[in-house]
Protein backbone atom coordinates (compact mmCIF):
# COMPACT_ATOMS: atom_id res chain seq x y z
CA UNK A 1 0.00 0.00 0.00
CA UNK A 2 0.96 3.60 -0.50
CA UNK A 3 2.08 4.49 2.58
CA UNK A 4 3.82 8.48 1.69
CA UNK A 5 1.69 11.23 3.10
CA UNK A 6 -1.19 13.16 0.46
CA UNK A 7 1.70 15.79 -0.05
CA UNK A 8 4.22 13.91 -1.02
CA UNK A 9 2.09 10.98 -3.24
CA UNK A 10 -0.17 13.53 -4.91
CA UNK A 11 1.04 16.61 -4.75
CA UNK A 12 -2.06 17.92 -7.70
CA UNK A 13 -4.70 17.09 -4.91
CA UNK A 14 -3.51 17.99 -2.30
CA UNK A 15 -2.78 21.52 -4.01
CA UNK A 16 -6.37 21.37 -5.14
CA UNK A 17 -7.48 20.85 -1.50
CA UNK A 18 -5.50 23.52 -0.35
CA UNK A 19 -6.61 25.98 -2.76
CA UNK A 20 -10.20 24.95 -2.04
CA UNK A 21 -9.33 25.72 1.51
CA UNK A 22 -7.98 29.11 0.65
CA UNK A 23 -11.01 29.95 -1.23
CA UNK A 24 -13.19 29.02 1.55
CA UNK A 25 -11.35 30.70 3.84
CA UNK A 26 -10.84 34.24 1.49
CA UNK A 27 -14.33 34.54 0.42
CA UNK A 28 -17.54 35.10 1.53
CA UNK A 29 -19.93 32.24 1.17
CA UNK A 30 -23.69 33.22 0.49
CA UNK A 31 -24.53 29.95 -1.03
CA UNK A 32 -27.79 29.09 1.16
CA UNK A 33 -27.17 25.21 1.06
CA UNK A 34 -23.86 25.59 2.33
CA UNK A 35 -21.98 25.61 5.63
CA UNK A 36 -18.61 24.73 7.30
CA UNK A 37 -18.39 21.77 9.36
CA UNK A 38 -16.33 21.60 12.38
CA UNK A 39 -13.09 19.83 12.98
CA UNK A 40 -14.69 16.83 14.97
CA UNK A 41 -17.26 16.03 11.78
CA UNK A 42 -14.55 16.32 9.77
CA UNK A 43 -12.25 13.73 11.63
CA UNK A 44 -15.08 11.51 12.01
CA UNK A 45 -16.00 11.64 8.11
CA UNK A 46 -12.07 11.06 6.99
CA UNK A 47 -11.65 8.33 9.28
CA UNK A 48 -11.11 4.58 8.69
CA UNK A 49 -14.67 4.18 9.15
CA UNK A 50 -14.68 4.25 5.24
CA UNK A 51 -13.05 0.85 4.74
CA UNK A 52 -15.95 -1.19 6.06
CA UNK A 53 -18.96 -2.73 4.64
CA UNK A 54 -21.89 -2.74 6.62
CA UNK A 55 -25.24 -3.82 4.16
CA UNK A 56 -28.16 -4.12 6.10
CA UNK A 57 -29.16 -2.14 9.68
CA UNK A 58 -27.34 -2.98 13.36
CA UNK A 59 -27.64 -6.18 14.68
CA UNK A 60 -28.80 -7.32 11.21
CA UNK A 61 -25.79 -6.94 8.33
CA UNK A 62 -24.52 -9.11 5.49
CA UNK A 63 -21.00 -8.71 6.88
CA UNK A 64 -18.92 -9.44 9.70
CA UNK A 65 -16.74 -7.55 12.05
CA UNK A 66 -19.56 -4.81 12.26
CA UNK A 67 -19.97 -4.14 16.06
CA UNK A 68 -18.25 -0.55 16.05
CA UNK A 69 -19.97 0.82 13.16
CA UNK A 70 -23.02 -0.54 14.39
CA UNK A 71 -22.51 1.44 17.71
CA UNK A 72 -21.45 4.37 15.53
CA UNK A 73 -25.51 3.77 13.47
CA UNK A 74 -27.37 3.27 16.69
CA UNK A 75 -25.84 6.49 18.22
CA UNK A 76 -26.57 8.12 15.17
CA UNK A 77 -29.99 7.26 14.75
CA UNK A 78 -30.99 7.68 19.11
CA UNK A 79 -29.38 11.21 18.90
CA UNK A 80 -31.63 12.19 15.74
CA UNK A 81 -34.65 10.83 17.63
CA UNK A 82 -33.84 13.18 19.99
CA UNK A 83 -32.99 16.32 17.97
CA UNK A 84 -36.32 15.51 16.41
CA UNK A 85 -38.52 13.96 18.47
CA UNK A 86 -39.25 11.48 15.42
CA UNK A 87 -40.92 7.83 15.90
CA UNK A 88 -38.40 6.16 13.18
CA UNK A 89 -35.00 7.66 11.34
CA UNK A 90 -32.59 6.05 8.86
CA UNK A 91 -29.67 7.74 8.93
CA UNK A 92 -28.15 5.89 5.62
CA UNK A 93 -29.53 7.74 2.51
CA UNK A 94 -26.46 8.80 1.05
CA UNK A 95 -28.06 12.53 0.19
CA UNK A 96 -31.16 14.51 -0.04
CA UNK A 97 -31.98 13.11 -3.34
CA UNK A 98 -31.78 9.67 -2.47
CA UNK A 99 -33.90 10.30 0.35
CA UNK A 100 -36.45 11.73 -1.41
CA UNK A 101 -35.95 8.49 -4.03
CA UNK A 102 -36.81 5.98 -0.94
CA UNK A 103 -39.96 7.84 0.34
CA UNK A 104 -41.21 7.53 -3.59
CA UNK A 105 -40.05 4.42 -4.03
CA UNK A 106 -41.40 3.03 -0.38
CA UNK A 107 -45.04 4.53 -1.19
CA UNK A 108 -45.67 5.03 -5.21
CA UNK A 109 -46.29 2.92 -8.39
CA UNK A 110 -44.20 4.72 -11.44
CA UNK A 111 -47.20 6.78 -12.90
CA UNK A 112 -49.00 7.72 -9.95
CA UNK A 113 -49.53 11.57 -9.39
CA UNK A 114 -47.38 13.27 -6.96
CA UNK A 115 -48.05 17.17 -6.05
CA UNK A 116 -44.94 19.08 -5.37
CA UNK A 117 -43.57 23.31 -5.31
CA UNK A 118 -42.32 24.64 -8.65
CA UNK A 119 -38.79 24.45 -9.31
CA UNK A 120 -38.60 28.34 -10.45
CA UNK A 121 -40.97 28.79 -7.32
CA UNK A 122 -38.45 27.27 -5.11
CA UNK A 123 -38.85 23.60 -5.35
CA UNK A 124 -36.16 21.00 -5.64
CA UNK A 125 -35.24 18.92 -8.58
CA UNK A 126 -36.39 16.34 -7.02
CA UNK A 127 -39.66 17.52 -6.18
CA UNK A 128 -40.63 16.76 -9.69
CA UNK A 129 -38.91 18.92 -12.50
CA UNK A 130 -39.11 17.27 -15.91
CA UNK A 131 -35.80 16.20 -16.50
CA UNK A 132 -35.48 14.82 -13.10
CA UNK A 133 -35.93 11.24 -12.21
CA UNK A 134 -39.29 11.90 -10.63
CA UNK A 135 -40.31 13.80 -13.37
CA UNK A 136 -39.75 11.45 -15.61
CA UNK A 137 -41.32 7.96 -13.42
CA UNK A 138 -43.87 10.05 -11.78
CA UNK A 139 -46.90 12.11 -13.03
CA UNK A 140 -45.96 15.44 -11.12
CA UNK A 141 -48.08 18.05 -10.87
CA UNK A 142 -46.67 21.31 -9.73
CA UNK A 143 -48.16 24.12 -6.82
CA UNK A 144 -47.04 27.79 -7.83
CA UNK A 145 -46.80 30.85 -5.47
CA UNK A 146 -48.97 33.67 -5.68
CA UNK A 147 -48.42 36.28 -8.67
CA UNK A 148 -49.03 39.23 -5.78
CA UNK A 149 -47.02 38.56 -3.02
CA UNK A 150 -45.27 35.57 -3.63
CA UNK A 151 -46.22 33.05 -1.13
CA UNK A 152 -48.46 29.93 -1.56
CA UNK A 153 -51.70 30.63 -0.75
CA UNK A 154 -52.86 27.47 1.12
CA UNK A 155 -56.67 27.46 0.15
CA UNK A 156 -55.73 27.41 -3.69
CA UNK A 157 -53.47 24.55 -2.72
CA UNK A 158 -55.97 22.63 -0.63
CA UNK A 159 -58.55 23.38 -3.79
CA UNK A 160 -55.39 21.80 -6.20
CA UNK A 161 -55.32 18.87 -4.55
CA UNK A 162 -58.86 17.56 -4.45
CA UNK A 163 -58.69 17.98 -8.10
CA UNK A 164 -56.08 16.68 -8.69
CA UNK A 165 -55.99 13.68 -6.24
CA UNK A 166 -52.40 13.00 -5.60
CA UNK A 167 -51.03 10.01 -3.97
CA UNK A 168 -48.53 12.42 -2.32
CA UNK A 169 -48.08 15.91 -1.50
CA UNK A 170 -44.38 17.05 -1.21
CA UNK A 171 -43.80 20.11 0.90
CA UNK A 172 -40.32 21.59 1.36
CA UNK A 173 -38.17 23.92 -0.85
CA UNK A 174 -35.21 24.91 -2.12
CA UNK A 175 -35.11 28.94 -2.32
CA UNK A 176 -38.31 29.66 -0.64
CA UNK A 177 -38.03 31.99 1.77
CA UNK A 178 -41.06 32.38 3.79
CA UNK A 179 -41.84 29.58 6.51
CA UNK A 180 -44.22 26.67 5.43
CA UNK A 181 -47.55 26.11 7.49
CA UNK A 182 -47.49 22.05 7.51
CA UNK A 183 -50.90 21.99 9.61
CA UNK A 184 -52.28 23.75 5.92
CA UNK A 185 -50.45 21.00 3.82
CA UNK A 186 -51.67 18.49 6.26
CA UNK A 187 -55.61 19.53 5.54
CA UNK A 188 -54.47 19.57 1.85
CA UNK A 189 -53.21 15.83 2.17
CA UNK A 190 -56.42 14.69 4.15
CA UNK A 191 -58.30 16.46 2.10
CA UNK A 192 -57.53 14.03 -0.74
CA UNK A 193 -56.35 11.33 0.97
CA UNK A 194 -52.72 11.74 0.07
CA UNK A 195 -50.03 10.86 2.34
CA UNK A 196 -47.39 13.80 3.05
CA UNK A 197 -44.03 14.14 2.88
CA UNK A 198 -41.70 17.21 3.87
CA UNK A 199 -38.59 18.01 2.97
CA UNK A 200 -36.66 19.64 5.24
CA UNK A 201 -33.08 20.02 3.54
CA UNK A 202 -32.67 23.32 3.96
CA UNK A 203 -34.26 24.39 7.55
CA UNK A 204 -33.12 21.49 9.10
CA UNK A 205 -31.16 23.03 11.72
CA UNK A 206 -34.22 26.00 12.50
CA UNK A 207 -36.60 23.13 12.56
CA UNK A 208 -34.02 21.00 15.15
CA UNK A 209 -33.92 24.06 17.44
CA UNK A 210 -37.47 24.91 17.44
CA UNK A 211 -37.14 28.39 15.56
CA UNK A 212 -38.81 27.26 12.77
CA UNK A 213 -42.35 24.59 13.10
CA UNK A 214 -41.69 20.77 13.14
CA UNK A 215 -43.62 18.91 10.23
CA UNK A 216 -42.96 15.94 12.43
CA UNK A 217 -46.72 15.60 13.95
CA UNK A 218 -48.14 16.57 10.63
CA UNK A 219 -45.86 14.87 7.89
CA UNK A 220 -46.16 10.96 7.30
CA UNK A 221 -42.43 11.16 6.42
CA UNK A 222 -39.63 14.00 6.69
CA UNK A 223 -36.40 14.06 4.37
CA UNK A 224 -33.41 15.95 5.19
CA UNK A 225 -29.50 16.60 4.23
CA UNK A 226 -27.61 17.03 6.87
CA UNK A 227 -25.19 19.11 5.48
CA UNK A 228 -27.28 22.31 5.47
CA UNK A 229 -28.48 24.87 8.38
CA UNK A 230 -27.63 21.23 10.26
CA UNK A 231 -24.06 21.83 9.69
CA UNK A 232 -22.85 17.97 9.43
CA UNK A 233 -21.29 15.98 7.06
CA UNK A 234 -22.65 16.02 3.25
CA UNK A 235 -25.66 13.68 3.02
CA UNK A 236 -29.76 12.57 3.62
CA UNK A 237 -32.17 11.22 5.91
CA UNK A 238 -35.34 10.17 6.44
CA UNK A 239 -37.55 10.38 9.59
CA UNK A 240 -41.02 8.28 9.30
CA UNK A 241 -43.52 6.89 11.60
CA UNK A 242 -42.95 3.88 12.61
CA UNK A 243 -46.17 2.24 10.26
CA UNK A 244 -43.80 3.04 7.35
CA UNK A 245 -40.21 2.12 9.41
CA UNK A 246 -39.90 -1.36 7.53
CA UNK A 247 -40.92 -0.14 4.60
CA UNK A 248 -38.38 2.73 4.42
CA UNK A 249 -35.58 0.92 6.01
CA UNK A 250 -36.13 -2.02 3.09
CA UNK A 251 -36.76 0.74 0.13
CA UNK A 252 -32.93 2.22 1.38
CA UNK A 253 -31.21 -0.82 1.21
CA UNK A 254 -31.43 -3.11 -0.95
CA UNK A 255 -33.81 -0.95 -2.93
CA UNK A 256 -31.54 1.69 -3.76
CA UNK A 257 -28.22 1.35 -2.29
CA UNK A 258 -25.92 -1.08 -0.88
CA UNK A 259 -23.14 -0.32 1.43
CA UNK A 260 -24.00 2.71 3.75
CA UNK A 261 -21.30 5.09 4.41
CA UNK A 262 -20.58 4.35 7.59
CA UNK A 263 -17.53 7.01 8.28
CA UNK A 264 -20.26 10.05 7.00
CA UNK A 265 -23.18 8.22 9.45
CA UNK A 266 -20.41 8.73 11.99
CA UNK A 267 -20.06 12.29 11.33
CA UNK A 268 -23.84 12.41 11.34
CA UNK A 269 -23.75 11.23 15.07
CA UNK A 270 -20.90 13.83 15.58
CA UNK A 271 -23.21 16.63 14.13
CA UNK A 272 -26.48 16.04 15.76
CA UNK A 273 -24.46 15.83 19.17
CA UNK A 274 -23.11 19.68 18.31
CA UNK A 275 -26.53 19.94 17.24
CA UNK A 276 -28.14 19.40 21.00
CA UNK A 277 -26.07 21.63 22.62
CA UNK A 278 -27.61 25.30 23.49
CA UNK A 279 -24.79 26.55 21.87
CA UNK A 280 -26.49 25.23 18.30
CA UNK A 281 -29.72 27.17 18.88
CA UNK A 282 -28.07 30.36 19.60
CA UNK A 283 -26.36 29.91 16.55
CA UNK A 284 -29.40 29.40 14.15
CA UNK A 285 -30.99 32.27 15.88
CA UNK A 286 -28.23 34.25 14.67
CA UNK A 287 -28.47 32.94 11.05
CA UNK A 288 -32.10 34.36 11.40
CA UNK A 289 -30.75 37.68 12.89
CA UNK A 290 -28.16 37.69 10.25
CA UNK A 291 -30.74 37.19 7.44
CA UNK A 292 -33.22 39.36 8.56
CA UNK A 293 -30.37 42.42 8.75
CA UNK A 294 -28.99 41.50 5.44
CA UNK A 295 -32.55 41.60 3.94
CA UNK A 296 -33.39 44.74 5.79
CA UNK A 297 -30.35 45.97 4.47
CA UNK A 298 -31.01 44.89 0.96
CA UNK A 299 -34.41 46.74 1.29
CA UNK A 300 -32.96 49.39 2.32
CA UNK A 301 -30.77 50.37 -0.44
CA UNK A 302 -33.46 49.89 -2.56
CA UNK A 303 -33.09 46.08 -3.79
CA UNK A 304 -36.07 43.76 -4.15
CA UNK A 305 -36.72 40.63 -2.48
CA UNK A 306 -38.71 37.94 -3.25
CA UNK A 307 -41.93 38.11 -1.35
CA UNK A 308 -40.40 41.24 0.45
CA UNK A 309 -38.08 39.85 2.86
CA UNK A 310 -37.65 36.11 4.85
CA UNK A 311 -38.21 34.29 7.72
CA UNK A 312 -35.93 32.01 7.18
CA UNK A 313 -31.98 31.98 6.43
CA UNK A 314 -32.68 32.45 2.76
CA UNK A 315 -33.79 35.21 0.37
CA UNK A 316 -34.24 36.01 -3.50
CA UNK A 317 -32.24 38.87 -4.74
CA UNK A 318 -35.12 39.63 -7.42
CA UNK A 319 -33.84 41.05 -10.92
CA UNK A 320 -37.41 40.57 -12.80
CA UNK A 321 -37.69 44.17 -13.99
CA UNK A 322 -34.05 45.25 -13.19
CA UNK A 323 -31.58 45.11 -16.73
CA UNK A 324 -29.09 42.79 -15.31
CA UNK A 325 -29.60 39.02 -14.83
CA UNK A 326 -28.73 36.54 -11.73
CA UNK A 327 -26.10 35.56 -13.93
CA UNK A 328 -24.15 38.16 -15.03
CA UNK A 329 -24.20 39.34 -11.10
CA UNK A 330 -23.18 36.05 -9.92
CA UNK A 331 -20.27 36.12 -12.05
CA UNK A 332 -19.97 39.89 -10.73
CA UNK A 333 -19.75 39.12 -7.10
CA UNK A 334 -17.38 36.31 -7.78
CA UNK A 335 -15.27 38.66 -9.01
CA UNK A 336 -15.00 40.50 -5.97
CA UNK A 337 -14.96 37.19 -3.43
CA UNK A 338 -18.20 37.03 -2.85
CA UNK A 339 -20.04 33.10 -3.70
CA UNK A 340 -24.02 32.94 -4.52
CA UNK A 341 -26.30 31.37 -7.04
CA UNK A 342 -28.34 32.96 -9.50
CA UNK A 343 -31.78 31.58 -9.19
CA UNK A 344 -34.66 31.71 -11.18
CA UNK A 345 -37.50 33.47 -9.66
CA UNK A 346 -41.24 32.69 -9.49
CA UNK A 347 -42.78 34.01 -13.28
CA UNK A 348 -39.08 34.43 -13.93
CA UNK A 349 -38.67 35.76 -17.72
CA UNK A 350 -35.49 34.66 -18.26
CA UNK A 351 -33.61 31.30 -18.74
CA UNK A 352 -32.93 28.55 -16.45
CA UNK A 353 -29.27 29.53 -17.04
CA UNK A 354 -29.83 32.86 -16.77
CA UNK A 355 -32.15 33.28 -14.25
CA UNK A 356 -33.88 37.14 -12.63
CA UNK A 357 -32.45 35.67 -8.96
CA UNK A 358 -30.04 35.60 -6.81
CA UNK A 359 -30.17 32.95 -3.87
CA UNK A 360 -28.68 34.60 -0.60
CA UNK A 361 -27.73 32.43 2.73
CA UNK A 362 -26.64 33.54 5.97
CA UNK A 363 -25.46 29.86 7.15
CA UNK A 364 -22.16 29.78 6.57
CA UNK A 365 -21.07 33.48 7.40
CA UNK A 366 -22.82 32.79 10.21
CA UNK A 367 -20.43 29.59 11.06
CA UNK A 368 -17.15 32.10 10.77
CA UNK A 369 -18.93 34.15 13.68
CA UNK A 370 -20.37 37.22 11.57
CA UNK A 371 -22.82 39.65 12.86
CA UNK A 372 -25.90 41.88 12.02
CA UNK A 373 -23.09 44.39 11.54
CA UNK A 374 -21.22 42.61 9.09
CA UNK A 375 -24.72 41.23 7.62
CA UNK A 376 -24.95 45.35 7.16
CA UNK A 377 -21.62 45.74 5.14
CA UNK A 378 -22.44 42.48 2.84
CA UNK A 379 -25.53 44.49 1.48
CA UNK A 380 -23.70 47.37 0.84
CA UNK A 381 -21.13 45.10 -1.21
CA UNK A 382 -23.80 43.85 -2.72
CA UNK A 383 -25.63 46.86 -3.35
CA UNK A 384 -22.46 48.63 -4.98
CA UNK A 385 -22.53 45.39 -7.70
CA UNK A 386 -25.54 45.01 -8.53
CA UNK A 387 -25.89 48.98 -8.80
CA UNK A 388 -22.76 49.25 -11.12
CA UNK A 389 -23.63 46.47 -13.27
CA UNK A 390 -26.88 47.25 -13.97
CA UNK A 391 -25.82 50.98 -14.73
CA UNK A 392 -22.83 49.83 -17.04
CA UNK A 393 -20.51 51.37 -15.42
CA UNK A 394 -18.91 48.81 -14.61
CA UNK A 395 -17.82 49.00 -17.99
CA UNK A 396 -16.40 53.03 -18.11
CA UNK A 397 -14.88 53.12 -14.63
CA UNK A 398 -12.68 49.80 -15.46
CA UNK A 399 -13.91 47.94 -12.70
CA UNK A 400 -13.06 50.25 -9.80
CA UNK A 401 -16.18 49.49 -7.63
CA UNK A 402 -15.54 45.54 -8.00
CA UNK A 403 -12.14 46.59 -7.12
CA UNK A 404 -13.00 48.51 -4.18
CA UNK A 405 -15.29 45.94 -3.01
CA UNK A 406 -12.55 42.67 -3.43
CA UNK A 407 -10.56 44.98 -0.26
CA UNK A 408 -13.58 44.95 1.46
CA UNK A 409 -14.31 41.05 1.63
CA UNK A 410 -10.65 40.78 2.20
CA UNK A 411 -10.84 43.14 5.39
CA UNK A 412 -13.86 41.02 6.55
CA UNK A 413 -12.67 37.71 5.72
CA UNK A 414 -9.44 38.50 7.43
CA UNK A 415 -11.35 39.83 10.59
CA UNK A 416 -13.41 36.29 10.62
CA UNK A 417 -10.69 33.15 10.49
CA UNK A 418 -12.63 30.15 9.57
CA UNK A 419 -11.07 27.06 11.78
CA UNK A 420 -12.03 24.30 10.26
CA UNK A 421 -10.05 25.10 6.72
CA UNK A 422 -7.01 25.91 9.21
CA UNK A 423 -7.43 22.98 10.55
CA UNK A 424 -8.03 20.40 7.93
CA UNK A 425 -4.62 22.37 6.49
CA UNK A 426 -2.87 21.97 9.38
CA UNK A 427 -4.08 17.85 9.22
CA UNK A 428 -2.86 17.73 5.61
CA UNK A 429 0.71 19.06 5.84
CA UNK A 430 1.14 16.23 8.60
C1 LIG B 1 -30.56 20.31 -1.23
C2 LIG B 1 -31.90 19.74 -1.34
C3 LIG B 1 -32.10 18.39 -1.64
C4 LIG B 1 -31.06 17.44 -2.15
O1 LIG B 1 -29.91 17.31 -1.53
P1 LIG B 1 -28.64 16.61 -2.22
O2 LIG B 1 -27.89 16.13 -1.02
O3 LIG B 1 -27.95 17.69 -2.99
O4 LIG B 1 -29.10 15.50 -3.08
C5 LIG B 1 -33.39 17.89 -1.61
N1 LIG B 1 -34.42 18.68 -1.31
C6 LIG B 1 -34.27 20.00 -1.06
C7 LIG B 1 -35.48 20.82 -0.75
C8 LIG B 1 -33.01 20.57 -1.08
O5 LIG B 1 -32.88 21.87 -0.87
Amino acid sequence: MNTKSLQEFDPEIFGMIQRESARQTDKIELIASENFVSPAVLSAAGSVMTNKYAEGYPGKRYYGGCEFVDEAENLARDRAKELFGCEHVNVQPHSGSQANMAVYFSCLETGDKVMGLDLSHGGHLTHGHPINFTGKLFDFVSYQVEKEDEVIDYDKLIAQACKVKPKLIVAGASAYPRKLNFKRFREAADACGALLMVDIAHIAGLVAVGLHESPIPYADYVTTTTHKTLRGPRGGMIMCKEEFAADIDRTVMPGIQGGPLMHIIAAKAVAFKEALEPKFAEYQRQILANAQALAEALVGHGQKLVSGGTDTHVMLLSLLNASVSGKKIEKALDRAGITANKNTVPFDTRKPFVTSGVRLGTPAVTTRGMGEGEMREIASMINDIVNDVASGSDKTNDGAVNANVAERVKALCRRFPLLTSTTQTASLAQ
